[in-house]
């Protein structure tokens, strides 16, 4: 998608901090980290959101779940991270490409929203 800011960051139209990548999927540290392990791991195929995952996605998504396992440990932060994925306007979803952010090297038991 041309306009999409996630598939430039795939096709190199804009710098990023790569942490991981495959055929299938990136992995990148967000801009605006909101806790000092702030990861994106994204399809390199466009899909909007959550909303729009379909069951032939299922090995796509198993994929993308195993590397977020992998990265954790990596990043020395499988004890204790968050997975978040915003869909839609308003839970928050500012880019329309589907990511899950992966959060930690911070306390985050008190927050859950
Ligand atoms: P959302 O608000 O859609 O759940 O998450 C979008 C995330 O993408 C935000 O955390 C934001 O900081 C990050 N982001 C937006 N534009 C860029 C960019 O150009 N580069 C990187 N690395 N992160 C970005
Ligand atoms: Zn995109």
């Amino acid at each position: 998608m041309t306009d999409c800011v996630f598939c430039k960051i795939i096709n190199n139209a804009i710098p990023s901090t790569k942490v991981y990548e495959d055929d299938q999927i990136l992995a990148f540290r967000d801009i605006a980290p909101a806790a000092p392990t702030h990861i994106l791991v994204i399809p390199k195929r466009h899909i909007a959101s959550m909303a729009e995952i379909t069951p032939a996605d299922s090995a796509l998504i198993g994929h993308i779940f195993a590397k977020i396992a992998d990265i954790a440990r990596d990043e020395g932060i499988a004890d204790g991270f968050r997975i978040a994925s915003n869909c839609g306007k308003s839970a928050g979803q500012t880019v329309f490409h589907l990511h899950f952010h992966i959060i930690g090297g911070r306390d985050l038991s008190l927050t859950i929203g």
